[in-house]
């Protein structure tokens, strides 16, 4: 799937490069055209991760797990650039919530 001389050369993707790069892309390519501090802007952007999320539904289906994989990082990156789009800093809001719910009970303690 990947050019194993570009992933060699690629630097680490830490969370950080992964919205730089994320928005940087998005922002190239017209998909984070607006004002990022629009709500109705926040809003569609957050359409476009629900609608990579409704098209891993298929793979999921069929048993493909290639596609499946593909759909995941989609989702991955629209969240990465919207994240970028509004500065947010989602290395540490993710660092933040792995440590949370590290410490949280069971299913969050509300289901058996
Ligand atoms: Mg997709």
């Amino acid at each position: 799937m990947s050019d194993p001389k570009i992933v060699a050369a690629a630097p680490p993707l830490t969370i950080k490069r992964l919205v730089f790069e994320a928005y940087t892309t998005a922002k190239a390519t017209g998909w984070l055209e607006g004002d990022a501090n629009c709500p109705t802007q926040q809003l569609a952007w957050l359409g476009l991760i629900h609608s990579e999320v409704s098209e891993a539904v298929k793979p999921v289906r069929v048993g493909d797990m290639d596609e499946l994989v593909l759909e995941l990082a989609d989702i991955v990156i629209r969240v990465a650039s919207m994240s970028g789009a509004m500065g947010l800093d989602l290395h540490s809001a993710v660092r933040a919530k792995l440590d949370y719910n590290r410490g949280r009970p069971r299913k969050h303690g509300k289901l058996a």
